[in-house]
């Protein structure tokens, strides 16, 4: 064991740090988007052979199992799950101090190996040790789960215990990489770490070398509204965590009327980004008089390409997968043979689909795939507004795969899955609608490559980036999207795909959004898409090779992760 951490630790690293990382499908610790992001940030950076180590919660309980009754009635169930299947429990206690007692922290390790000799180890903050009152081993037990107070013990273990864990292991940390705002907490341990006295002054006096702290630290935000930044009211603060640094300073830094966790990355990172460049527009429009860069997300091209269209890469554009570049020689490959891999992975799906619905899809039907969280800003059901028109446009011509899972908590999010469970009911005789239970990264995989087209229709501007759909252009599958997030970026219309709605620049839309987005998909699907799928094969295929020349050229995580080593990390 020591061995192994001498290893780990013989070079100086950049430090990740993420609440939910998805490192495997199995190992339940993340909830969509973010997770995914973050496994994909590693997965690359271990291919790349970057110095990093990612920290991350443990989460016993994983997110939940979701499970659907007959009318879309979600129920949530504890993921039953053993981190020694996977980790190896490291000989080392951390302590962080929450309502006044002391809690121990261990920590489980997880390489993530690439097939370039390349890995990353990432760290699983647990409390779960008998040494802790039993409410305090429940702290990492769920993501996002409990309340206000639980998610404030959360990011407390997180940022402040892992950058003691990280310490204890002796790990050399050149830069602190913060993806969201839940490891803020670990800005006010570094603060710590460069308090120093002031000399000549008669009363014993420190200061907290501020500026020591931001040139280590990089932060990456992904939320583009106000509500969806962690705040804590500083009573519940002080209750919780104690005066860690004195009040006064961490109001300052963090805010007056509350402790806001991004307003405190934002004070303290020398390299602040968005995840999308409108997304980083729209965060410095919020943050007036922070410098906000924007890095565009990319997705793991290795892990989001489905065999078959691996096998074909591998044959004209060898070497794709750690040089996703090589997609902008897609012309190599023949029509017939992408459009073949396109339907080996839709006979996948539609077979899976049959097993676990025992609704029988057709592989010769235009076919739309719709697959996040399920929370209402993303309107999974807008495209049934109109359901005449839908019925009159798509009877017999198109089915939709749907899947999702919406928080616990979330209920118009629950409601949006039972809606469309009615659609489904409504709609059975003349257009086929599944929606496929428990959505995870082997399912997203097995979507996002085997429907024809990808539909997303988030309310603007509420979509940061989005990966969904990079995933799918991976795949050769199109998006037909609402202009933001990355799309704004990869869309070229009748190219590489299809908008839906109002164009970027046109401002936030107001209560007409639903109509006039509505319209519009009714509009395209009718006069462009569907004639296009059912009468021009040669072209459709065309389409296919832009995505991925265009889009997964571009759209990925090596393309992204040497923006922020060379824009973040080596500054
Ligand atoms: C990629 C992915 C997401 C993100 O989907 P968006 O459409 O970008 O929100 C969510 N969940 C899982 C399991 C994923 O693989």
């Amino acid at each position: 064991m020591q061995d192994l951490i001498l290893e780990l630790t013989k070079e100086p690293k950049i430090a990740y740090f993420s609440m939910e990382i998805g490192v495997h499908n199995d190992i339940p610790t993340y909830s969509g988007g973010l997770g995914v992001l973050a496994g994909d940030t590693i997965r690359s950076g271990a291919d790349l052979k970057l110095p990093m180590v990612a920290v991350t919660l443990m989460c016993r309980k994983g997110y939940f199992v979701q499970e659907l009754d007959s009318s879309g009635k979600q129920s949530e169930h504890p993921v039953i799950w053993d981190p020694a299947d996977y980790m190896k429990l490291l000989p080392y206690r951390v302590m962080v101090q929450i309502e006044g007692r002391d809690v121990q922290v261990q920590a489980w390790l997880y390489t993530v190996k690439s097939l370039t000799g390349g890995s990353i180890p990432v760290l699983f903050l647990d409390t779960d040790l008998a040494a802790n009152a039993p409410e305090h081993r429940e702290i990492t037990a769920s993501l996002y789960g409990g309340d206000k107070t639980y998610r404030l013990k959360q990011e407390i273990v997180l940022g402040i215990g892992g950058v003691r864990m990280l310490h204890e292991l002796e790990f050399e940390i050149k830069k602190y990489h913060m993806n969201e705002g839940h490891a803020s907490f670990l800005l006010l341990e570094l603060l710590n770490r460069f308090k120093k006295p002031i000399e000549d002054v008669w009363d014993e006096k420190l200061v907290w070398d501020k500026s020591s702290v931001k040139n280590l630290c990089v932060f990456t935000t992904h939320t583009p509204v106000e509500a969806g930044h962690d705040k804590f009211p500083y009573d519940l603060v002080m209750k919780t965590m104690g005066e860690i640094v004195p009040l006064s300073l961490l109001q300052e830094l963090a805010g007056r009327d509350g402790l806001n966790m991004t307003l405190l990355a934002l004070n303290l990172s020398r390299y602040i980004n968005g995840v999308a460049k409108k997304h980083g527009e729209v965060s410095k429009s919020m943050f007036p008089g922070y410098e906000i860069y924007a890095i565009t997300n990319g997705v793991h091209s290795f892990t989001w390409t489905c065999d078959s269209f691996k096998k074909i890469y591998d044959k004209y554009l060898p070497g794709w997968a750690n040089e996703p570049e090589l997609f902008v020689r897609i012309g190599r490959i023949p029509d017939e043979e992408i459009w073949n891999a396109h339907a080996e992975a839709k006979q996948g799906l539609m077979s899976y689909v049959l097993e676990k619905t025992g609704v029988e899809l057709s592989a010769d039907v235009l076919t739309f795939g719709f697959a996040r969280r399920a929370t209402a800003y993303k309107r999974a059901d807008l495209i049934f507004r109109d359901l005449q028109r839908l019925e009159q446009i798509g009877s017999g011509r198109i089915q939709i795969i749907y899947a999702g899972k919406a928080h616990p908590r979330d209920i118009p999010g629950k409601q949006l899955i039972e809606n469309i469970f009615a659609y489904k009911e409504k709609l059975k005789d003349r257009l086929k609608i599944v929606y496929l239970q428990n959505y995870n990264m082997e399912i997203a995989l097995k979507i996002i490559s085997g429907v024809d087209v990808w539909l997303n229709t988030p309310l603007r501007p509420l979509e940061a980036s989005g990966t969904s759909g990079m995933k799918a252009t991976h795949n050769g599958v199109m998006n037909f999207s609402v202009l933001d997030g990355w799309w704004i970026e990869g869309h070229i219309e009748d190219f590489t795909g299809w908008s839906i709605g109002a164009a970027p620049q046109e401002l936030t839309p107001g209560a007409d959004a639903d109509d006039r987005d509505a319209e519009d998909l009714y509009h395209k699907l009718e006069h462009t898409i569907l004639p296009l799928y059912y009468g021009d094969r040669h072209m459709w295929v065309r389409m296919m090779q832009n995505a991925i020349g265009k889009n997964a050229y571009y759209f990925n995580s090596h393309r992204m992760m040497r923006r922020y080593v060379t824009d973040a990390y080596i500054r």
